[in-house]
């Protein structure tokens, strides 16, 4: 008689008590333990958390971290975000002087700047690695303008709460769908209190990296503004939709931007024979 058929898969975990997953990697299953603040796999957790792909956080190597762990100072990566109240007990870890603890509380402090990318790469969900963040990442951001929610991390938690099916996007199956969904349940409340210590830039890089309305095309400006506070806010204005500004009219300039078309000035002649079209400011703004 095979005796391993009579061993029997435990359902919650033996370090922590919470359920535990079977998750399936490649060929195989492997059982995890939900639990993102479980200590039986914390120090893991926490060298993920600060690796390169999530927060990056500079001085935290595994020797440090696990210090950090044997004296309590850490039980979950959230509370890397608390040092800065325990700044006396670090000052008692090996070769932890003070110039030390105050690069790590910085570096700490820089990484609370964060995208979502980077955050559910740190949540370190079985199966969702830096690829699959990235994907989620744009897929929610785009969510987001589609809602009426605040952030694009607000999208994903709601999502992932909430059983959205995230096999909509492309390569994630319904393996990695079930681990997010699994993590979520067990590790909602964590999740919120975490995002809590960041703040997100995903929608200014998104809504720069979306409007390329004006990609490769070259404009010239002169005479007063109206609408533009000055010439300085124009010309960002332009370059944030992938436009250039050139200092001169010339057969590869695309429009001559003036609100006195009939000046006669040196530009506006050389235009109308290079037979530029000459905008106004209005005009532009319509383009
Ligand atoms: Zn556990």
């Amino acid at each position: 008689m095979n005796n391993i058929r009579f061993i029997q898969i435990p359902e919650v975990c033996p370090i922590c008590g919470k359920p535990v997953s079977v998750v399936k990697e490649k060929d195989s299953e492997v059982l995890m333990c939900m639990n993102a603040q479980c200590k039986g796999k914390l120090l893991g957790e926490l060298c993920a958390f600060v690796g390169k792909k999530a927060h990056d956080i500079n001085g935290l190597s595994e020797a440090t971290l696990s210090l950090m762990i044997q004296r309590g100072l850490v039980e979950s990566p959230i509370d890397l975000y608390h040092l800065k109240e325990k700044k006396e007990q670090l000052a008692y870890l090996p070769k932890m002087g003070a110039k030390k603890i105050s690069n790590l509380l910085k570096a700490i402090d820089d990484s609370r700047n964060t995208t979502l990318e980077k955050f559910i790469v740190g949540l370190n969900i079985p199966l969702i690695g830096s690829r699959a963040a990235k994907d989620i990442a744009k897929h929610e951001r785009i969510r987001t303008k589609e809602t009426n929610l605040l952030e694009p991390i607000n999208t994903f938690i709601v999502d992932a709460a909430e059983n959205y099916d995230f096999t909509h996007i492309e390569g994630l199956g319904v393996e990695r769908n079930n681990s997010i969904h699994n993590y979520f349940k067990e590790n909602y409340d964590y999740v919120c209190a975490l995002a809590s210590q960041f703040t997100f830039q995903d929608n200014t890089v998104e809504s720069i990296a979306a409007n390329t309305s004006l990609e490769g095309k070259k404009f010239c400006i002169t005479g007063k503004l109206k609408k533009f506070a000055n010439r300085d806010a124009l010309v960002a204005d332009i370059e944030s939709k992938g436009g250039k500004v050139v200092s001169g009219v010339t057969k590869a300039t695309d429009y001559l931007i003036t609100n006195d078309k009939e000046s006669g000035s040196s530009k506006n002649k050389k235009a109308a024979e290079l037979n530029i079209p000459i905008i106004s400011e209005d005009e532009y703004c319509q383009l």
